[in-house]
Order: structure tokens, then sequence, then C-alpha cells
């Protein structure tokens, strides 16, 4: 009798383990969050995301112990550069980066936020200060355009028209690397 029970109390736990969706991982840096749920991911991302030479130098004197503290530090300087680029520094800057595995996968998060179908390799949510990103497409521009809309986001106090805020965007991108 207890040993049937015991079974069951087992295979439930297995159930709930087995169907319950993997949690996202959360790591801080000074203005990013990184969420992500898988290793590979992050580690994908960190080989896709190529930050040049001196933002490399600035992240290579910092302590950094793991893969999640390198991706932290580079999407930090990332955003630091992109403020400089903006010549914009919001006070108390902050952003959540979600990394998502492929383009279908910010496609379905949009889809699911919105209601709408926008293929997207990456986007920024206003209201959530999030940037969902592509990882299979991820690369310094397309990350410093998404930091370009945060950095628009915060800085105003009063939102600026949509395309203003794309033109900042753009031009973050643009001149990240310069
Ligand atoms: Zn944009």
């Amino acid at each position: 009798m207890n040993n049937i029970r015991l079974i069951y109390i087992c295979l439930i736990l297995l159930f709930v383990v087995c169907v319950q969706p993997t949690f996202a991982v959360e790591a801080k840096g000074r203005y990013v969050t990184l969420q992500y749920n898988d290793k590979r991911v992050l580690r994908e991302f960190n080989n896709k995301l190529l930050i040049g030479r001196k933002l490399t130098s600035i992240i290579r004197k910092k302590n950094l112990e793991s893969v999640e503290d390198e991706v932290v530090a580079k999407v930090d300087v990332v955003v630091e550069k992109t403020q400089v680029v903006l010549d914009m520094f919001p006070d108390k800057l902050q952003l959540t980066v979600v990394l998502l595995p492929d383009e279908d996968d910010v496609t379905a998060t949009y889809r699911e936020k919105y209601g709408k179908h926008q293929e997207n390799i990456a986007y920024y949510s206003l209201s959530e200060k999030t940037i969902y990103i592509s990882v299979d497409d991820t690369n310094l521009r397309v990350l410093a355009h998404e930091i370009g809309h945060a950095v628009t986001d915060q800085y105003f106090k009063v939102r600026p028209p949509y395309k203003i805020h794309e033109l900042m965007a753009q031009f973050a991108e643009k001149h990240i690397t310069d």
C-alpha cells in the first residue's frame, strides 16, 4: 500500500518536472538583465556577438569567470557604447534581453503578446523594456539597433514619434563600430 502510494507520488513528481516549462535563467549586469533557457543558446549568442577590438579590450579588464559573465559584460558595454553614439544617457537605464533560438521564436513571442504576425529577428517591447532577439541572427548591429530603441525610449520623457524612434535605432546600428 505504502509502496504504491510512493510510486504514485514519484510519477506525479516526474510528470510535474517533465511538463513544466524550463524556467529562464537570469543574469544581471549594470544595465542589462539577461534571460535564456538553454546554455547552448547562450554560447551561440556569445559566439555571434563580436564586439570588435576596442570594446573587447574594455571587457578584458573585468573578472569574467563564465560564459554568462562574458555575455552580460559584452551586452553592457554595447549599451554603454550605444549611449555614447546617440549622446543620450538616460537616468537609471535598465533593460532585459531575452535570448531566443531563432526568428520563428521571436515571431511566435510577438504573436503571443500582440496577436499580430510580424516576422522579426529582434524587437524591443516598449511596455516591458525588453529586447527579444533571435540568437541565430544575432550580430553587433542588430543588438545595437534594439538597444538604440531602449535608450531612445528611456531618454525622452515624452515618447517621440515612431519614425524618430526608428531613425535613432538605425543611427545606433550604423555607428556602433565607429
Ligand atoms: Zn527598429
